[in-house]
């Protein structure tokens, strides 16, 4: 009997036990949305522990870093075994971690910077600057273009010329001079020691294939490997689990190839379906039993999943009984309509007593989420939003990090710039020229910040204007490595706020207060760390591409609405779902319309049926019939197409009048 007294029997079912119990080597549970995948993986990671396998064996690769810490939370409920030493979280801060310990090997210093878009953004165009391409005649891509454009050639396996022919067809003349920008940029980031986040997983595969001796180490120590969400993984990421399995450790990976909803960002399918051609001899599991959604809501998923063609056939029965009521499909006047109805129905459902945070509002894209955020607030219903613009990605939180970021790798040009740019009468000729001061002291490659900044540079000449910021900078970065040596993270955020944001942020921005709160928040954050690098890495991996529900200082986790995009909703459940915006041309959006792509149309079709597997008790789905927003006037919009593939007596549609309220409503 396992340690744990853990009766894995009764708390799985029989497929799901079959899976957590199936002896070390390679298997795939391959399942619809709600059958337990990621609970399975959890038991599993339990029944490893109960069965004498240390943590420090295990690596759990999941899609988001606040999933793998519930996910550790829930094991350690379930044994008592030590979880400490288990590596868990998204490819992305797995791959930092490893980079942390090994960098040098690969030219680069442990103290890195993680570059995310805005900095990548600014590095692209400083190399685009630098290569003097003549854009008179014909439109160059800008850098946002490019970066997207280098992110797909790292994440598909693409070449440049593939990706420019498939995507960016208008840019293929540029070919050579694209190729001779990706160079510089390449450049440019090893000279400032940073990475940007493709990187974080190229450079670990890099050190892989050319360290056999450290691939080694790590695959002696992942003994065990486990995946969620795998019909997301990318080439390179797939490519990474390659090489940390290699022909002897134990890999489950569980997924649904239903729910791939990232074949744009190089997600591809053929790794969930090519995996037994992959991994000889593994054992494949399907569980077929959705606990999650009603069946009222199962049959409408089942439904609309089963027109797309390229698909493994399955459907799902549900293990809980009816609740009688239909899946609301709600026609609204216009955007203003929906977001009353959402906020007036959220009310209801919470005197009914369901809490917030077991509701979410969902929908294909982040704009589409203004009405409502204004209409909760207008309600008083607090929120937290998951998609976005997230706290740690505004400009003030970033302009803070800046000084922390130079200090501790004293290579980060964009990060001193950034420092420079808030002073008064510094522009980017003023930033470079200092720069440069900076780079002529010869301190940018010592391992050890200077013991005196002011020292070192109250001697650089500044514009006129700003000498008496100037200086003040440098007292200030004295304050954040005195002797050389760094205060704890939260002092440094302290040093600079008092030291010189915070009279920055007054001069510039009428919502000072607010700004200076959001930093009081950092500093409080900051608090529960010692170690600055780590800090730092913690802010990017938390602004990243990968999605991590913002720190909004609305109010925490608990007794909140859940507002989300569907991509940042997968693998998550509500009791109630609203998906808002269900008009065609909105979602499906317009451009997969015109493109006419079948392929692109499934993608999106398996996107919509992400979102209302999210549902456990109660979904509406709405759409506004009028979109007054549109540049070409009102526009009528009708449902969404995807509403046609299901058979109508599945749904129920609702009359609501104008403020959202219920027409047979008696008041
Ligand atoms: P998704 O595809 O959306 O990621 P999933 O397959 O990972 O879904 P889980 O999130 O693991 O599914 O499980 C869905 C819900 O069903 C959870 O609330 C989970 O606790 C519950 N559940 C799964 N298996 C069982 C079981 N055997 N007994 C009771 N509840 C279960
Ligand atoms: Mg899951």
């Amino acid at each position: 009997a396992p340690r744990s007294g853990i009766d894995y029997a009764a708390e799985l079912n029989a497929e799901q036990h079959a899976a957590v119990s199936s002896p070390p080597g390679r298997a795939l549970v391959i399942a619809g949305a709600g059958s337990g995948k990621t609970r399975t993986l959890t038991y599993r990671v339990a029944w490893l522990l109960d069965h004498d396998v240390e943590s420090r064996n295990i690596l759990l690769l999941t899609f988001t870093n606040k999933a793998a810490r519930e996910m550790i939370t829930r094991v350690q409920e379930l044994v008592t075994a030590d979880t400490s030493d288990l590596w868990a979280g998204t490819f992305h801060s797995i791959g930092n971690r490893i980079l942390r310990r090994h960098a040098d090997d690969l030219g680069f210093t442990r103290s890195f910077s993680i570059l995310d878009r805005d900095d990548q953004k600014s590095l692209l165009s400083a190399v685009v600057a630098a290569c003097d391409i003549d854009t008179k005649q014909r439109r160059f891509p800008k850098a946002d273009v490019l970066a997207t454009i280098f992110s797909l050639i790292e994440n598909t396996g693409e070449s440049l010329e593939d990706v420019l022919a498939t995507r960016y067809p208008y840019f293929d003349d540029w070919i050579e001079q694209i190729d001779q920008v990706r160079d510089g940029y390449a450049k440019k980031k090893r000279d400032t020691n940073s990475m940007d986040f493709d990187d974080l997983l190229v450079l670990t595969v890099k050190l892989f294939e050319e360290r056999p001796d450290v691939l080694d180490l790590y695959r002696g120590k992942f003994r065990h490997i486990l995946v969620d969400e795998y019909q997301d993984t990318n080439s390179v990421q797939s490519r990474m689990i390659d090489l940390l399995a290699g022909d002897s450790n134990s890999l489950m990976a569980v997924g649904d190839d239903a729910q791939s909803i990232y074949s744009w960002r190089g997600a591809d399918l053929d790794h969930i379906l090519s995996f037994q051609r992959r991994y000889f001899n593994s054992r494949i599991f399907k569980i077929e039993t959705n606990y999650r959604s009603v069946p009222e809501i199962l049959d409408l998923s089942n439904a609309a999943i089963r027109v797309n063609q390229g698909r493994i056939e399955k459907d799902l029965r549900s293990s809980r009984d009816a609740l009688g009521v239909k899946p609301a499909l709600v026609p609204l006047d216009d955007p203003a309509s929906q977001a009353a109805f959402v906020a007036q129905r959220i009310l209801e459902l919470r005197d009914e007593g369901i809490p917030l945070e077991e509701m979410a509002v969902l929908y294909r894209a982040h704009f589409q989420s203004l009405e409502v955020q204004m209409e909760l607030t207008r309600a008083g219903i607090p929120f937290t939003i998951t998609s976005g613009l997230r706290f740690f990605e505004q400009a003030h939180i970033k302009d803070v990090s800046a000084f922390l970021r130079f200090v501790t790798n004293r290579k980060d040009e964009v990060s001193f710039k950034r420092m420079l740019q808030l002073m008064p009468g510094v522009g980017p000729s003023a930033a470079e020229k200092l720069w440069q001061n900076w780079l002529a002291t010869g301190l940018a490659d010592k391992d050890e910040p200077p013991a005196s900044w002011s020292e070192v540079m109250l001697g650089f000449k500044p514009p006129k204007k700003a000498a008496k910021d100037w200086e003040q900078l440098c007292y200030t970065l004295d304050e954040l490595s005195p002797g050389g040596v760094f205060v704890p993270p939260s002092n440094m955020l302290f040093s600079v706020l008092e030291g010189v944001y915070d009279e920055y942020l007054k001069a510039s921005f009428d919502n000072y207060e607010n700004r200076r709160s959001d930093i009081e928040q950092l500093i409080s954050y900051g608090q529960t760390f010692d170690d600055v690098l780590e800090f730092l890495a913690q802010l990017s991996l938390m602004g990243s591409v990968d999605g991590e529900p913002s720190g909004d200082k609305r109010a925490k986790d608990d007794e909140c609405v859940v507002l989300s995009s569907i991509h940042q909703a997968k693998g998550l459940e509500w009791k109630v779902v609203f998906l808002i915006w269900l008009a065609d041309g909105q979602f499906p959006n317009s451009r997969i319309l015109d493109a006419e792509d079948d392929a692109m149309l499934e993608e999106e079709r398996r996107l919509f049926y992400v979102a209302i597997t999210r549902a456990k008790d109660e979904l509406y789905m709405s759409y506004p019939m009028i979109n007054p927003k549109s540049y070409t006037g009102d526009v009528i919009q009708r449902p969404s197409r995807f509403l046609d593939d299901c058979p109508a007596d599945l749904v129920e549609e609702w009359h609501v009048g104008r403020g959202g309220w219920v027409d047979d409503d008696p008041f």
